[in-house]
């Protein structure tokens, strides 16, 4: 098994213009294990400073032409063996993401990683496919458009899928000949810092992709204010989200935004209710919950309400707690302390407002250590409660009774996030009317929590713009130009 200790001299630097550079603030910190409470190792500390050197990199990758201006094909083959690497590196990656925030190395390494792999060979061939347009215009004129790359891209990554967010950002951005400049998560730096290595291994040009790592607070607002980054792409809280907005106004950065999520799945009395269960499982305890688009408000029409919250509690005894590092563990520890007193605390606040815990609402150790939840569901909830309104980012689902089609649809809509949606019916009719009414950037039908490259994932209301995936996540990379030529009379 491969061991965090291999890599550790090189998460005490920062990347910068194809080289690992000590950070002028000469500062560290530590990156903990949630598992065991203890640090992996030490990671540097960046600073305004660092942030500046790294655009300044990016900017001259991207003005110089060397990734910019390079071949399409050429970008695609870059793109294509940061994938293959990707895949050979998969132990140590999966191992490193597990270390740091806690996932089940069931899920990171036979989920994100393979998936992370895939979004850069998919990207990769957008490289030579993403074109413009010639245009019929009026007159003696031929126009067209170019779709040229936006420049330099600050990438800011939530701690929750730390390599996965990395990569839907990353890969469209070079895919389309930006250079990027990423600031992950202070708390999982790991993985990213490990893809930086593979990006240099793959012949990806010096400065066209760059990692500060530190606190949000200095280097994160130092990227999106700097006058040398054309546009944030940022994953991460509504609340975080709304203050990069502000700070990215005066220097009119484009900016996309994947904010926070509080998604309804719905379970009608018609459907499969095993099937339902098995679902609504996999949309809460999912990555002990810490997924942006978690089924976390659970909608069930009130004549198998009871029925299905005894399916529910059933299965969620039997999810084990253990080290995330076995393969057979279930429920890792969620990724922080503050996380963990955080969702319990809302358990509380739930409790206080008159629902009941049906199982689960307390914290456990493995081993003496560590900030385990233990899977919950909350019962006898209504949509108004706090545990119902508020992100929770925890393995806490909120079960809430229903009555027909518009008051399913009512409730589930009646929340200021609109990330994901699900809903499981047998009846065909009914899922395509309940999928249109539903205010989200994604539904899932009879399904929950299934990811494609080549699927957008993104947004409604509150949960942000943009989207990521698919052809839709290459337009915040680009701008277009459109070229007038005046044809002889
Ligand atoms: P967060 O908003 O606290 O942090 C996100 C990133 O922003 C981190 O890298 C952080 O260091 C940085 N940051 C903090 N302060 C900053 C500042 N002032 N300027 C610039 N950057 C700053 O979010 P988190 O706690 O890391 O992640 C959890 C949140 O992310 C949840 O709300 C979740 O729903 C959301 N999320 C959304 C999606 C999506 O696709 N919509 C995906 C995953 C997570």
């Amino acid at each position: 098994m491969p061991t965090a200790t291999t890599f550790e001299v090189k998460t005490q630097k920062l990347f910068i213009d194809g080289e690992w550079k000590d950070p002028l603030t000469q500062e560290s910190y530590p990156t903990i294990n949630p598992a065991t409470e203890e640090s992996v190792c030490n990671i540097a500390k960046g600073g305004p400073k660092d942030v500046d050197a790294a655009v300044r990199a990016a900017r001259n990758a991207f003005d110089g032409g060397e990734w910019s201006k390079l071949e399409a094909k050429d970008r695609e083959k870059i793109l294509w063996r940061i994938g293959d690497l990707i895949d050979e590196h998969a132990d140590e990656l999966a191992y490193l993401e597990t270390v740091d925030m806690g996932k089940p190395i069931r899920e990171s390494r036979n989920v994100d990683v393979p998936f992370v792999a895939d979004v850069f060979r998919y990207y990769a061939g957008w490289a030579t496919k993403l074109h413009g347009d010639t245009v019929p215009g009026r007159g003696g004129h031929f126009a067209f458009t170019l779709r040229e790359p936006v420049g330099v891209v600050g990438a800011i990554t939530p701690w929750n899928f730390p390599l996965l967010l990395t990569a839907w950002k990353v890969a469209p951005a070079l895919a389309m000949g930006c250079s990027v400049v990423h600031k992950p998560a202070t708390a999982t730096p790991l993985t990213a810092l490990k893809l930086a290595e593979i990006c240099r291994e793959a012949g990806l040009p010096k400065g066209a992709h760059n990692v500060v790592t530190g606190p949000g607070g200095a280097v994160g607002d130092a990227l999106v204010t700097h006058p040398g980054v054309d546009k944030i792409a940022f994953t991460g809280s509504t609340s975080v989200g709304v203050g990069v907005m502000q700070k990215a106004a005066p220097s009119v950065k484009r900016v996309s935004m994947e904010l926070g999520g509080k998604s309804p799945l719905v379970v009608f009395a018609d459907a499969d209710l095993k099937a339902a269960a098995a679902g609504a499982m996999v949309a809460i305890f999912y990555n002990k919950g810490e997924v942006c688009a978690a089924g976390s408000r659970l909608f069930v029409e009130r004549k198998v309400h009871d029925q299905m919250v005894e399916l529910l509690v059933e299965r969620a005894k039997k999810l084990n707690i253990g080290d995330p590092l076995d393969p057979n563990t279930r429920m890792g520890p969620v990724a922080m302390k503050s996380q963990q007193d955080s969702v319990l605390g809302y358990v509380e606040k739930g409790k206080a407002e008159g629902a009941k815990v049906a199982t689960g609402g307390k914290a456990d150790k493995v081993n003496g250590k560590g900030y385990f939840v233990h899977p919950t569901i909350m019962t006898g909830a209504t949509n108004e409660m706090t545990i119902a309104r508020e992100e929770i980012f925890g393995p806490v689902l909120t079960v809430i009774p229903f009555d027909g089609f518009d008051e399913g649809l009512k409730l589930a809509n009646e929340t200021i996030y609109g990330l994901a949606s699900g809903v499981y019916t047998n009846d065909i009719g009914k899922a395509h009317k309940f999928a249109r009414g539903l205010k989200a950037g994604t539904v899932w039908v009879n399904m929950y929590n299934l990811y494609d490259p080549g699927v957008p994932f993104g947004g409604y209301k509150q949960s942000g713009f943009g989207r990521e995936l698919g052809e839709a996540g290459l337009e915040g990379y680009t701008q277009t130009k459109s070229v007038w030529i005046n044809l002889p009379k």
